[in-house]
């Protein structure tokens, strides 16, 4: 993609890269471009040689996202073992680089006796997947902390934006125009007495009893409807344990959908379906997915 004149890309550019390597449902096809840059400057390069069409797409962790199996036209930026920086900045604030896993982060702040970060112990993504989806916990949530983000645009340039630059809401977070990704967060720590790491000890241990850690999910689905439970209203309409193909509404927690080694896009999308038409049918409640559906379907779907 260089052209004379712009720098050397230094990370890994992969074409055709099978996306199911890199969502924690294991299921996806391939990106056109698959680009893990070295480091922050790489990123900038690459971003600056994008063709101005080009559609992009940034992956943390995957863990909320269901890349259909007809894989992703244009290009992926991914961000994992890249822009991995973490530091304390001031007494009440840890700048944090999107590529940092929210468990690290978390654990850094407790480390030092600092409250605040406690709920991201659970969210197995990345800053930058928990700035782009207001990723939240245990009652707390991200952009409730972010003193202020540093994002790319499109052309290349940075800035450090506040939370008034942003429309926030529950796991929505809409950008300013011109916005490509996010680099980087401020966030606000404040000194614990010890209640805070005990509250998130206490967190985790409930959630790996009320939760099927450990098998291909993406977390929550679907978004909690406003005064209701997901999980309970597909639980109330005797969905548990449904399935299509390789994918299984959890017997554990029915909001989460698990998938089997083999596990297509479709039979996950298929059964995302199955569960709203029911709910809306048996309830009348119209669920939406918390999860991103992204990519063109498959041959077959
Ligand atoms: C077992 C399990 C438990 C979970 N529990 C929770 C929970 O308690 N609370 C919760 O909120 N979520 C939860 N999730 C969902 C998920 O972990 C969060 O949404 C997380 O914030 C996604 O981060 P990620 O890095 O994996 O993002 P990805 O899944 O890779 O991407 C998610 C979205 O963010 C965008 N994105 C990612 N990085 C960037 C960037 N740098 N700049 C711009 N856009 C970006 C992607 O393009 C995509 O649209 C859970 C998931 C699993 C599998």
């Amino acid at each position: 993609m260089a052209e004379p004149g712009l720098p050397k890309l230094r990370g890994v550019l992969r074409l055709g890269e099978p996306l199911a390597r890199h969502t924690s449902w294991r299921v996806g096809g391939p990106a056109d471009r698959y680009f893990e840059p070295a480091d922050r400057q790489d990123l900038l390069d690459f971003v600056k040689q994008l063709p101005p069409q080009e559609p992009v797409l940034w992956l943390g962790l995957g863990s909320n996202l269901l890349v259909r199996d007809g894989g992703v036209r244009g290009s992926v930026i991914s961000l994992h073992g890249a822009l991995d920086g973490l530091s304390r900045d001031s007494e009440t604030t840890l700048w944090a680089e999107a590529g940092v896993h929210c468990a690290r982060l978390a654990k850094f702040a407790q480390q030092r006796s600092l409250a605040g970060l406690g709920f991201m112990a659970g969210i197995p993504g990345t800053v930058g997947g928990a700035l782009a989806m207001n990723a939240g916990a245990w009652g707390g949530e991200t952009w409730r902390e972010v003193l202020e983000a540093e994002v790319v645009f499109r052309d290349g340039r940075t800035a450090w934006l506040g939370p008034e630059h942003f429309g926030i809401s529950y796991r929505t977070v809409i950008p300013p125009r011109g916005f490509l990704g996010f680099l980087a967060a401020r966030l606000r720590v404040s000194p614990d007495d010890g209640s805070h790491a005990r509250a998130t000890r206490e967190s985790l241990a409930r959630r790996k009893a009320t939760q099927p850690v450990g098998r291909p999910s993406a977390g929550s689905t679907f978004r909690n409807p406003p005064g209701d439970h997901a999980a309970r209203l597909i639980e109330s309409c005797g969905l548990k344990g449904r399935r299509i193909g390789g994918a299984e509404v959890s017997t554990l927690h029915a909001n989460f959908i698990l998938t089997d080694e083999g596990a297509s896009a479709a039979d996950v999308e298929n059964l995302i379906q199955l569960v709203r038409s029911t709910v809306k049918q048996q309830t009348g409640v119209e669920l939406e997915p918390e999860v991103k559906i992204v990519g063109e379907p498959g041959a077959n779907p």
